[in-house]
C-alpha cells in the first residue's frame, strides 16, 4: 500500500502551528489530519546541513542531542504551494519540507502501521 499517492493527500487545506504545545497540525485535502511534534519535525529536516549532500553525512546523521532551542518551533513559513519551512528557536530555518514528505512521514497510528519499518526515519533517503 502506497501512501500519499493522490494529489489531495499531499495538499494541505489547513496548517496550524501551535507554538505553546510545540506541535504542527496539518489537515489534508483527503480529510486526513497529521499532528507532528516539534522534535520529530526537527529530525525530519531535509536541508543540506542537516541531511548532508553529495554523499556526505549531515548534522542529523551524527546523532546529535537536540537542545530545547533546536527543537522549539517559533514559526512556520509557507514556501509556494509545495512546502513549508519551519523556523526554530536556534535560528535554523533553511529546511524546506515538501508536503509529500510530510504526508509520507505522518506520525499517526494509521500511517505508522502502514509503513514497513518506522524505527529508522533516517534510512529512507533515496540515492539519486
Ligand atoms: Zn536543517
Ligand atoms: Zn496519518
Amino acid at each position: 500500500m502506497s501512501l500519499a499517492t493522490s494529489p489531495e493527500a499531499a495538499t494541505p487545506v489547513r496548517i496550524h502551528a501551535d507554538r505553546s504545545a510545540g506541535t504542527l497540525r496539518i489537515e489534508w485535502g483527503d480529510a486526513h489530519v497529521s499532528t507532528y511534534d516539534a522534535l520529530g519535525l526537527r529530525w525530519l529536516c531535509p536541508c543540506a546541513y542537516c541531511r548532508g549532500e553529495a554523499g556526505l553525512p549531515g548534522w542529523l546523521d551524527t546523532g546529535p542531542t537536540l537542545t530545547a532551542e533546536q527543537s522549539r518551533l517559533v514559526n512556520v513559513h509557507l514556501i509556494g504551494s509545495y512546502a513549508i519551512a519551519p523556523e526554530w528557536a536556534d535560528g535554523h530555518h533553511t529546511g524546506y519540507y515538501p508536503f509529500v514528505l510530510l504526508r509520507d512521514r505522518c506520525p499517526c497510528e494509521t500511517c505508522t502501521a502502514g509503513r514497513p519499518n518506522d524505527s529508522s526515519s533516517r534510512t529512507r533517503e533515496v540515492p539519486s
